[in-house]
This record gives C-alpha cells, structure tokens and sequence, in this order.
C-alpha cells in the first residue's frame, strides 16, 4: 500500500501561520495521516483542544475520508455556516489533500502537517521512501531496487568507497542498496547489467512543475 508519509508540525509553527485568525475550521483525513497517527480524529480532537486552550474559536471539524479526492467539497457541504465563519481552514492532510481543499474553497488553507515523501508499507506501520518519480527509472537493470531512494547518496552506478560488510557507511543499520542490487542480481543470474554504465541525469528533459495530459485516442 502507498501512502503520503507526513509529520505534524509544532504547535508554535501552527500559531504562527494562524496568527491573527481568530476562528478555525479543522479538518482531517481518513486514510493516509489516519494511519500515520498525524490528522486522523484523535489527532484533530487533540489539535481542537490545543488550538482552544490557546483562545481560537473552533468552528467546527471534520475527519473527511480522503481529503485528495475531488468528492471532498461534496463531503464539506455539510458544513457551509461553520467554514463560513471560520478565518482560515487548518488542514491535518498531506499537502495532497491541502491543495485539494485550497482550489475549491476561498478561503486561507494552514498546512498542519509536513507532507516528507510518499511511502510503501515495509512492514507493520513502517513505511519507506522507494520512488522519487526521478522520471528516468533504471530499475529494469538493478534487478527492481531503486538506487536512487535506496542508496544514501542517490548512486546509480555502483557503491560508494564506504559500504562495509554489505552495510551503508551512513547508517550502520542499513544494508548498502549497492550490496542489495548486487546480490538480488546474481540470484537472477543477470550480473552483467552491474556493467551497465547510467549516464548523468538529464534534467532539461525534467520540467517543473510536471504536467501530464492523457493522450488523445486515435
Ligand atoms: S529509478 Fe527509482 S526514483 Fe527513479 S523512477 Fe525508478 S524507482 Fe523511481
Ligand atoms: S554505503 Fe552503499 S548505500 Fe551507503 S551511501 Fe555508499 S553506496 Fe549508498
């Protein structure tokens, strides 16, 4: 399962960015920062008790089910009076959901999450970095692991002098992505593709932001 891996923000931050609204609307989502524990309802309740004790008007809050989805202006419908009184909207999503929010309704959007990247399920409630969406994937020859994520220093063309005993020189704890690809290669029988020379990046063919449109069908 993929999920958007965030983290909450302190709460000096959020009075920070709230500073001088008076009136808060909060809402949350049910599915990624419900599983992360960072704006599902007990986060957002806990976040309407802080918020109050530091004198805002709480309006109302919602945990939508996934704030990311167009059908969330249907889902806050319910709730025009409230978010029309509200100063800003306080949204406890990744920035996904918070931009989603933001294009539909007029009103000042307070991220109080960080959104750090999006994560596969690596185990129970651990969760890991594996596609930057680089936008040249050479899985294909490092037998399905991504160097790039994979590897501290981003390495698509073998390890650094400092991986010791299959371990990173970074972080002891890790097996080096290098030794990964490696082994993960020989069981393959496909040792040669290490040979595989991975030229610099070409960024100019990488513009930013990113836009896709689906091809017209003939
Ligand atoms: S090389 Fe890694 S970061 Fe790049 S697209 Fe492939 S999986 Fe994603
Ligand atoms: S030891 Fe391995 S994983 Fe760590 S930075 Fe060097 S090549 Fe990358």
């Amino acid at each position: 399962m993929i999920r958007s891996i965030t983290q909450q923000k302190s709460i000096e931050e959020i009075e920070r960015l709230t500073d001088g609204m008076g009136r808060i609307f909060i809402i949350g989502c049910g599915t990624c920062v419900t599983l992360t524990r960072t704006g599902g309802a007990p986060e957002v309740a806990a976040m309407q008790q802080q918020l109050t004790e530091k004198g805002k008007v709480v309006t109302g809050t919602t945990v939508v089910p996934v704030a990311c989805d167009n059908l969330t202006m249907d889902m806050l419908k319910e709730f025009q009076n409230p978010l029309k009184q509200a100063d800003g909207l306080l949204i406890m999503t990744c920035a996904f959901g918070v931009q989603t929010i933001a294009r539909q309704i007029s009103k000042m959007v307070i991220p109080a999450l960080d959104t750090l990247f999006v994560g596969k399920e690596t185990g129970a409630g651990e969760f890991n970095e594996v596609c930057l969406q680089c936008g040249t994937c050479i899985i294909g020859e490092t037998g399905g692991i991504c160097p790039v994520t994979t590897c501290h220093k981003g390495l698509v063309n073998g390890p650094c002098g400092g991986t010791n005993n299959g371990k990173c020189e970074i972080d002891s704890n890790k097996d080096c992505a290098w030794t990964l690809i490696y082994n993960r290669l020989k069981d393959l029988g496909r040792l040669d593709a290490m040979r595989k020379y991975q030229k610099p990046r070409n960024h100019l063919g990488e513009p930013t932001p990113g836009k896709f449109k689906i091809p017209a069908s003939a």
